[in-house]
């Protein structure tokens, strides 16, 4: 679940900053070097403007999620406009205190207004206006996107091909689809060429490298270490995906035949997803046999008619029972559980924190299933967070590193086990042991597939930033690296007038994706140190850190630091490491590891 907290200064869709003209001078006089007592008082009004005006754009995007009209698409547009001008005006001026020996706070929060920013726009006003409108129209190109089959009327969304590429098992339906929205990207590629030279002109200005260098400067450690940290994590889980792999790859091809290749990478477009970065609906083609869990979710819910409030009150209950204050009760009145019958709504989950304390709120279109109860876990994990780190000042208002806020939702999410569901009343007795493997595989289909995918995206950009992948080789590269991490492989022959990487949104959209690749990994980590606070001595997929007030005294002191202190110390209070850890997945997953070297016995492994 990739959802969205709306908090004007991180910035999470398009954000730009004129770099340069915030240090220029007047011709000829040097400007009076800044006092310390200066530089207390701009972040001080700095604060106060940003708080305000992230609470007036935190309305109107309510608004406009929960009511979509022609006029609450304009106020909030002009209300985010307004937050994120304000955030350049003051990224800007903070330049004018570099090389001042600030304390240690002030310091981080200066730092902090600089960094908040994702796509930097040349001081050149032309230059500058030309990069807006390049990454407006990206992104308005993918959102548009269509494909039109011919001899067929009836053009296909995006959300028609996902449904078709999760439920098909027609083979040649499936590459139509694949290759028909894929189809959407090459008019990107020239805009796409320019925008790299502009923001890396913006990046350059504002002493980075490079825009990739300028993403990789977020997190508290120089932008080639963290590089490195990433291929130290991958490894470490890599010989478990290639594990599950192989596996998938041996059941994909008794369905599809010698489509499937016995040793070398996956066609792309079998995986279930358009970017084949999760897996989850081959669950029922690969399922093991006799070890279904034996109960579903789903199923138990509806027939106890369940509603939509009742199945927020079962992960608020999980929060209480860790030692969490219960939800004030604004977030009942005012959250959007289920979809009105007589507006256009915008579904997607996700969590709000409308005045940065305690109008805190989720907005869903809940249905009674077991993903939704997942989802609502996970939303909630937004909400405390957000409510715990409320006293800090606004700057350190936010997750230790951006992979962080994901996280913890997804961690609290690790502790929906069967045991956790006979404590709810929900489920009478759990399935033993002999069925953990269905459920492993199920999350392992989620989360392990998705690993390699998270993290090509940025390693592409990464290269295309720093000039090592020139935009002749934009799509050759792209697959490279797909085969190199993923193991799949387009099925019908590209060229270099294709544009692959642009039919994912976070491409046109300039939106990093790191965050989501670092949340996969640390949530393992958190709840396998969780689970220990918890005195939890079984195995890891069947720990829960319900009603653990030793696992929630724990979480919570972190969560209350907010972005005040650098992740690493963040990430030590919780699990005692000072480095992300990805043997935690490897703990949680080892029965299927067993399991699956069972199944590929004495059939290719790799690619
Ligand atoms: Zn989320």
């Amino acid at each position: 679940m990739v959802c969205f907290n709306f908090r004007s200064l991180s910035c999470l869709g398009l954000c730009l900053v004129l770099a340069g003209s915030g240090i220029s001078q007047s011709a000829g006089k040097k400007p009076k070097p800044p006092s310390i007592a200066e530089a207390k008082a701009f972040l001080e009004e700095a604060e106060t403007r940003l708080m305000a005006l992230s609470v007036d754009a935190s309305r109107a995007n309510w608004v406009q999620s929960t009511h979509i009209t022609e006029d609450t698409e304009i106020l909030s547009a002009q209300a985010n406009e307004r937050a994120i001008a304000a955030g350049v005006d003051f990224a800007k001026r903070a330049t004018r205190f570099d090389g001042l020996n600030l304390p240690a706070d002030m310091a981080r929060k200066m730092k902090l207004l600089k960094l908040s920013l994702t796509l930097a726009a040349p001081s050149n006003p032309k230059e500058s206006e030309e990069l807006t409108r390049l990454v407006a129209s990206m992104e308005g190109t993918y959102g548009k996107g269509k494909y039109c089959p011919e001899g067929q009327e009836k053009c296909l969304t995006l959300e028609d091909l996902t449904r078709l590429l999760a439920n098909s098992r027609d083979p040649k339906q499936l590459l139509d689809g694949w290759a028909g929205w894929h189809r959407i990207a090459p008019p990107m590629r020239n805009d796409f060429k320019r925008y790299v030279e502009l923001a890396n002109k913006g990046a350059r200005e504002l002493g980075f490298a490079d825009t990739g260098a300028m993403w990789r400067s977020k997190y508290d450690m120089p932008p080639d270490a963290f590089a490195k940290e990433l291929d130290r994590l991958w490894n470490q889980v890599r010989p478990f995906y290639i594990s599950l792999h192989a596996y998938v790859r041996n059941r994909l091809r008794e369905k599809y035949g010698d489509i499937v290749p016995a040793a070398g990478p996956i066609p792309a477009h079998l995986l279930g997803n358009m970017w084949a970065q999760s897996w989850e609906n081959l669950y029922p083609l690969v399922a093991p046999k006799d070890a279904d869990p034996g109960f579903d979710l789903t199923e138990i819910l509806k027939k106890r008619n369940t509603d939509d409030r009742q199945m927020v009150k079962y992960g608020e209950q999980f929060f209480i029972s860790l030692g969490f204050e219960p939800l004030p009760k604004t977030f009942w009145e005012r959250s959007q559980f289920v979809k009105p019958r007589d507006r256009e709504v915008v579904c997607h989950a996700s969590a709000w924190d409308i005045d940065n304390v305690d109008d805190l709120r989720i907005k869903m279109c809940i249905d009674i299933t077991a993903e939704d109860f997942n989802t609502i876990h996970h939303e909630l994990g937004h909400n405390f967070y957000q409510r715990a780190y409320n006293r800090q000042p606004m700057l350190f208002r936010d997750s230790a590193n951006d992979g962080f806020h994901e996280a913890v939702g997804d961690t609290i999410a690790l502790s929906i086990t069967p045991e956790y569901l006979v404590k709810l009343g929900l489920l009478d007795k759990s399935p033993n042991a002999s069925k953990d493997i269905g459920l492993l595989l199920k999350t392992a289909l989620e989360k392990i597939a998705f690993l390699p995918f998270g993290l090509l995206i940025d390693q592409w950009r990464w290269k295309v930033f720093s000039g090592e992948i020139p935009p002749e080789k934009y799509n050759e590269t792209w697959w490279q690296l797909r085969q190199k991490y993923q193991g799949v492989a387009p099925s019908v022959p590209r060229t270099k007038n294709d544009f692959d990487p642009g039919a994912k949104y976070h491409v046109p959209a300039n939106v990093p994706y790191t965050r989501y690749f670092l949340a996969h990994i640390l949530q393992f980590q958190f709840h396998r140190a969780l689970a220990q606070s918890a005195g939890c001595q079984g195995p890891l997929n069947r720990c829960s850190i319900y009603e653990s007030k030793e696992a929630g005294r724990r979480l919570s002191d972190m969560l209350s630091w907010g972005l005040s202190k650098p992740w690493p110390d963040a990430l030590e209070a919780i699990t005692g490491q000072r480095q992300m850890d990805a043997t935690a997945i490897l703990d949680y997953f080892a029965p299927l590891q067993k399991w699956l070297d069972e199944q590929n016995k004495g059939k290719p492994v790799g690619w």
